[in-house]
Parts: structure tokens; C-alpha cells; sequence
């Protein structure tokens, strides 16, 4: 395999061996004027659902380009049944928590409108852009989806009641304690607030959900962006994928 290789791209189109693939307009620009690859080159290929490919470079020019999938290298790795609610924050430490998230192994991203969210509106499709380049980056093979702002009192309301929440509550202390025998569950969500915690209300709601495991994240107070990494770590050890042996 040459050096090149090494360049990961996500793709959104169906991968296989001797499928050819068509370059948009912004990853033509990258391979070819950026990272100055030309024809006979060879990248790594992914799309989220069939694995990982290599592709070899067959037509380069800055605004186009065609790539030949050749072998696969990886099969998909999907990550535990994870998804991660998160009141967004600052526009760069909510980047952060969704690179983060997806870096350490969330199946879904959902950005969620608490009492005290500091923000009223995200850009989901740049978010998405981001989950995207974090699996590029991290060698993932799998691409969270990251949905739309959603109110967290409806998203309540309509819960799945087999999926259980752990609430990064930060009035808590004894987290380990909840994590314990709770290996036969494999849906799961995290939940983490905005700088300004959550309301007594959204409190009193989420502690009467029989699906909702309150836990602490130690004794002092987390930047939600740190939260967020410290509950993922806590999960991802626990019950989550960190412990199996790679297939
Ligand atoms: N303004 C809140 C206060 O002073 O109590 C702090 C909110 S904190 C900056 C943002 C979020 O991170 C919280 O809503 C919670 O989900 C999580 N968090 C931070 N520190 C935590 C801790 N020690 N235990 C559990 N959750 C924590």
C-alpha cells in the first residue's frame, strides 16, 4: 500500500470492490489541489454503512474527479446503542462535544433545548460536517447521526422507555454505584446541561422517569464540554464497547 493511502475520506455513496466513485466539487479540491494527489494514488474510503475501501485515484482535476474501489480494509465497526443528549453551548466547545462524542463512540448526537440553553438555534448541518471529519480523523468507520435542536420536555414525553438515560446531574454525588449490574441494558442515552444546570423543574421531571439514572461526575463542577468526555469515558468503560476485544 502506498504512503498516500493513509488519506481517509468519507463518501456518501454505496462502497464495493470495482464500484466507481464520483468526487464532489469540495473533495476533488482537497485530494487533488490540497493534498496534490494524482492519478494512481491511493485513499481510504469510508460511508458510514459498508466498511472501509481502498480506492485508487483514476481522474483528478480540481473540480472533479473518479475514484476505483479496490479491496476493503475494515468492516464497519458500529458503536454501542449510545446516544448523546447535549444542551449546546458556545459555538466552538459544542464542535468540541460533537467531535468528542463521536471520537469515543456515540451511535446518535441530539443537541436538546433546556430551560437555560444559551442557544436557541444550532446549524445541523454543520455539526453533522464535524461528526463526519472527527470519524475521518479517528479511523471510525461509522458516522453518528446529529438530529436538530429538540426540546428536552418533548423528547421526554416521547421517550422510549426501554432506552435508559444516565443524567449528569450535578447536584449528585456516588456515581459508580449506578453503573453497577446494569450490563443485560443495551439502549442507552447520556444527558448533560448547559453552563446554567437544569432547572428545578426539568429536575423534579427527569427524577420521576423510571428510565432516568441520576449519577455524579465527582465533586466538583464540569464544564459541560468536560462532562460530556467524562461521562462518555464513564459509560464507554462500564458498559459500553471499551472493554470487548476487537472482532
Ligand atoms: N450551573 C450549574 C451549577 O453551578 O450547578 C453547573 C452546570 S455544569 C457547568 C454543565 C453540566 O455538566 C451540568 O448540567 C451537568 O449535566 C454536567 N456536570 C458538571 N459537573 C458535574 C458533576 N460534578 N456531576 C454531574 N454532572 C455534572
Amino acid at each position: 500500500m502506498s504512503q498516500t493511502a493513509k488519506i481517509r475520506i468519507y463518501l456518501d455513496q454505496p462502497l464495493g470492490q470495482a464500484q466507481t466513485l464520483s468526487l464532489a466539487r469540495d473533495q476533488a479540491n482537497y485530494l487533488f489541489a490540497v493534498m496534490r494527489l494524482s492519478v494512481g494514488a491511493e485513499i481510504l474510503v469510508f460511508n458510514g454503512r459498508d466498511g472501509e475501501f481502498l480506492a485508487e485515484v483514476r481522474e483528478a482535476n480540481k473540480r472533479a474527479g473518479r475514484l476505483l474501489c479496490k479491496q476493503k480494509t475494515r468492516d464497519l465497526q458500529v458503536p454501542p446503542d449510545l446516544w448523546v443528549l447535549f444542551a449546546p453551548i458556545k459555538k466552538a466547545r459544542t464542535d468540541f462535544i460533537v467531535e468528542k462524542s463521536t471520537e469515543m463512540g456515540a451511535a446518535r448526537i441530539i443537541p436538546v433545548q433546556t430551560e437555560f440553553t444559551n442557544s436557541e438555534r444550532i446549524r445541523q448541518d454543520r455539526l453533522q460536517a464535524h461528526a463526519i471529519e472527527a470519524a475521518e480523523q479517528c479511523g471510525g468507520t461509522f458516522v453518528p447521526e446529529v438530529t436538530e435542536l429538540m426540546r428536552l420536555d418533548r423528547l421526554l414525553g416521547d421517550w422510549p422507555h426501554e432506552r435508559q438515560i444516565i443524567w449528569a446531574d450535578e447536584a449528585r454525588v456516588g456515581m459508580a454505584a449506578a453503573l453497577e449490574g446494569r450490563e443485560d441494558q443495551t439502549k442507552w442515552a447520556l444527558l448533560i446541561g448547559p453552563e446554567g444546570g437544569f432547572s428545578a423543574e426539568e429536575r423534579a421531571r427527569l427524577a420521576q422517569y423510571p428510565f432516568v439514572t441520576p449519577v455524579s461526575l465527582g465533586p466538583r463542577i464540569l464544564r459541560a464540554d468536560t462532562a460530556a468526555v467524562a461521562l462518555l469515558t464513564l459509560f464507554q468503560s462500564h458498559l459500553g464497547d471499551w472493554h470487548h476485544d476487537p472482532a
